[in-house]
């Protein structure tokens, strides 16, 4: 049985704790690996060689340091197929969109060599007579992230892209459930120059990250998963004094109008519900059908379900893989029962795919669930699986107040021609990330992904511009240099006229 290991100061660190946990290909339903979980003292020497390899990376030059993200991009982007394969060998999710989850990720990469103009201070001469004020934003040391299983490999980028443009040095704590892609990055982080110490990966569970919240040379923590696990994650953090941002889960809502084009709200639907086996932050898990779009939605969609090709990630035919574990998969089929115990129609049930019965891989058929309520647990819990709800609604404000008043704010999406409802959906909504026609309104990596409520925990939200806030800290200096005969005593506060 191959071990994952840990990643300490450049080299492959094997664990000593007697800890661990398993690591299975999905597809096949077989354990792969074994990875090691870290022990306190061993998060504790990670967090040591980051603390060391900072004190000459952050003086490292700007040129220096975006030279190396340069070469990163362009190793990164050369294996990407191999990154991919990772993903697919240890998630599930189809190839294809093991290739988009790499190229996502590569966008904060590319978006973090431009760090000497994302660093750029302010300059104001003259402030006072002979007193000129410029403001600066330096790393803030240590800083670590805990990710979740559904990216691999893009959330690290997420994180780690912008943390180290910024001159930070950073421990990653990747899911236990396929931590072999962000190992392989992280040795192809070190063949494209990065020095040692800089990027440090300790495997792990809650022992781990427990360490990071609470490790006094830890200064800030991102975190991507679950909303329990985000707000424990940023009440530990911050009554540690860690600067936090905790992503949390999702229930996306998009919403039908009457009048939108249904063969592109039917496509969009399925895609965005299914797409990765449902297990993306992302995924639409409800459609909330307006007035009479719901019948004609319903069928649209419907009509579509046979086509959809589920497989093995690495065969070029599947569109769809299984998903990440046993446990996983029978907890979201077990809301098929539920939902039709509290009175919703299942128009699918994806137990009645031959994978689901026939194949020892993690498999379930895309599920569509109609006349879903909100009382119901399969509305009430983030099911994230291949399962797609419909809510029918009367009119567009019900719809409005059914998204706002759920307690995830992630992202939503509106299927309409109409302009002026469009706007004022974007305008009213409560959500960090809107779609007007678009199902996945994932931000590029030139603006910053985050949601609203339950959704997101902290001031920030993650990547792009809001990265680098989080990942520095302002500095002002107000200087003045000698000048004979203008100095003199004064106690009173300092003025600028
Ligand atoms: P998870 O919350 O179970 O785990 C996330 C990370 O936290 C993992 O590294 C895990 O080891 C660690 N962890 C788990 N339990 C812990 C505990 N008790 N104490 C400390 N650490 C713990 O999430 P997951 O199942 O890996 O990922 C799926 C979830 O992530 C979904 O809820 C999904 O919506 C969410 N997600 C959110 C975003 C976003 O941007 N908002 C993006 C991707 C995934």
């Amino acid at each position: 049985m191959d071990r994952l290991s840990h990643w300490i100061g450049g080299k492959l660190v094997p664990g000593e704790s007697g800890r661990s946990g398993p690591v299975y290909n999905p597809a096949t339903g077989e354990q792969t690996h074994e990875v090691d979980f870290a022990s306190v003292p061993e998060v504790d020497l990670a967090v040591e060689t980051a603390r060391e390899a900072f004190t000459s990376w952050r003086r490292t030059s700007l040129s220096k340091r975006a030279d190396i993200m340069f070469r990163i991009r362009e190793t990164v982007h050369e294996h990407r197929a191999d990154i991919a394969r990772q993903i697919t060998d240890q998630h599930g999710k189809v190839l294809s969109d093991a290739m988009g989850e790499v190229a996502r990720g590569l966008e904060n990469i590319e978006f973090a060599t431009g760090l000497p103009n994302l660093l750029k201070g302010g300059f104001t001469e003259q402030a006072s007579t002979g007193v000129d004020v410029y403001s600066i934003r330096q790393p803030l040391g240590v800083v670590a992230g805990v990710t979740p299983f559904n990216f691999p490999a893009m959330v690290p980028m997420w994180m780690f892209a912008n943390a180290i443009a910024c001159g930070n040095t950073f421990v990653l704590k990747p899911s236990e459930k396929d931590p072999g892609a962000s190992l392989y990055v992280a040795e192809l982080l070190k063949e494209a120059g990065l020095p040692d110490g800089v990027l440090n990966i300790v495997q792990g569970d809650k022992v781990v990250v427990d360490r990071l919240l609470t490790h006094p040379d830890v200064e800030a923590v991102s975190f991507v998963g679950s909303t329990p696990i985000a707000r424990y994650i940023y009440s530990t953090g911050t009554a540690n004094g860690k600067r936090v941002q905790a992503l949390g889960g999702a229930k996306n809502h998009m919403v039908v109008l009457p009048d939108a084009d249904i063969e592109m709200a039917a496509d969009a639907a399925v895609s965005a519900a299914y797409g990765s086996a449902g297990e993306r932050c992302m995924a639409i898990s409800v459609a909330v059908a307006v007035g009479d779009a719901a019948d004609r939605l319903v069928e649209a969609i419907k009509t579509r379900l046979p086509e959809v090709k589920i497989g093995h990630g690495l065969d070029p035919e599947s569109e769809m893989g299984p998903l990440v574990t046993r446990e996983h998969r029978d907890k979201v089929a077990g809301y098929l029962d539920s939902a039709r115990e509290q009175g919703a129609t299942i128009v699918e049930d994806g137990r009645q795919l031959g994978l689901y019965r026939e194949s020892e891989g993690f498999f379930l058929g895309v599920s569509l669930i109609d006349h879903v309520s909100t009382d119901m647990d399969a509305y009430k819990d983030e099911i994230f699986g291949p399962v797609l709800e419909v809510m029918r609604v009367d009119t567009y404000d019900e719809a409005l107040r059914l998204v706002n008043d759920n307690p995830y704010g992630n992202g939503t999406a509106i299927f309409t021609r109409d302009g002026g409802a469009a706007r004022a959906f974007q305008f009213d909504v409560q959500a960090g990330m809107v779609g007007v026609n678009v199902p996945i309104p994932v931000p590029v990596g030139y603006y910053s992904f985050g949601g609203w409520k339950d959704s997101l925990f902290g001031d920030t939200h993650m990547y792009g511009p809001e990265g680098i806030n989080f990942y520095t800290r302002g500095k002002v200096v107000t200087e003045r240099w000698p000048d004979p005969g203008t100095s003199s005593v004064d106690l009173g506060f300092p003025r600028t006229r």
